[in-house]
């Protein structure tokens, strides 16, 4: 009989879950709290773990994404916390964490704003490579905001960190904010409102809908938040905004449309204009 990491491979593989190998070497991981590079062949699982991985396999092969099963995901250099309260961390997004990085100076009290945090996972991998910034998160959802929290306690960021709970498409959102930013960060909802539907189930049926729908056009979020930018940046003060396929452009365009420099439009690794750059 094939060992049980074969047989879990085997078993996602025949459901079409894409990266098999990796995945039942992660589950297997998980039952036996142990690290993926400590997974042996025939590794053996008592009856209480032969259980537990079985009822995992169900969750995954039901399309249940890998990292809301088990609860984490690795992004950038940190491990985050997950829940169905948060858009799960993607590696295109790091992509912003690179850039931010790019920016913002090694030794500057510099003044972060991530608006729509989710997980926490763009401004703290951010603060966990710049000890002396600071930051404020906001998020429209409080359970989000306490996934972000924890993870901020995790990764020792929470003497750093504030959290907000708000609505930017409320008419005085900007007013709450007692500083002016050196910089924004943002990864809104963009998807288009009819596009949904078609997402991948991992995507529509466990990410938050509040962080996936972008409106009609996909582009409401970024509307709204290229109105209040100006007040909220300091002078050149810059703001990175992750974009949908085929949405960089568009994006440029409202924020320039506001007075914002256009300073770049970087690609992710697969070649999509991901990370919107501009400056105040
Ligand atoms: N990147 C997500 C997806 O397409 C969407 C996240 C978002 O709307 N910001 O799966």
């Amino acid at each position: 009989m094939a060992d049980i990491f074969e047989q879990t491979m085997q078993k996602l593989a025949e459901f079409h879950i894409e990266s098999p190998r990796l995945e039942a070497r992660i589950l297997l991981a998980h039952v036996l709290n142990c690290q993926t590079s400590d997974i042996i062949c025939n590794a053996t699982l008592n009856s209480k773990q032969q259980n537990e991985l079985k009822s995992l396999i169900q969750r995954r092969i039901a399309h249940e994404p890998l990292d809301k099963i088990i609860g984490k995901r690795e992004f950038y250099k940190s491990t985050f916390m997950t829940s169905n309260n948060v858009l799960s961390p993607r590696p295109d997004t790091e992509i912003l964490v690179e850039e931010g990085l790019k920016i913002i100076p090694v030794d500057k009290n510099i003044n972060i704003l991530d608006l729509g945090t989710g997980s926490g996972c763009i401004i703290e991998s951010i603060l966990q490579e710049r000890p002396k910034a600071v930051g404020v998160a906001v998020d429209i959802s409080s359970a989000a905001l306490q996934t972000a929290k924890q993870n901020a306690a995790n990764l020792k960021l929470i003497n750093r960190l504030q959290f907000v709970q708000a609505d930017w498409f409320e008419e005085d959102f900007a007013a709450q904010f007692a500083a002016e930013f050196d910089i924004i960060v943002t990864n809104p909802p963009y998807i288009p409102t009819a596009d949904i539907a078609a997402l991948a189930p991992e995507v529509k049926n466990h990410d938050p809908l509040l962080a996936l729908d972008g409106g009609a056009d996909g582009f409401a979020s970024y509307q709204r938040i290229a109105e209040f930018t100006p007040i909220l940046l300091k002078k050149r003060g810059y703001i990175l905004l992750e974009a949908g396929i085929n949405q960089a452009e568009e994006i440029a365009n409202i924020f320039t449309a506001q007075g914002l420099k256009l300073k770049n439009i970087v690609r992710d690794l697969a070649g999509i204009k991901r990370c919107v750059i501009l400056q105040k």
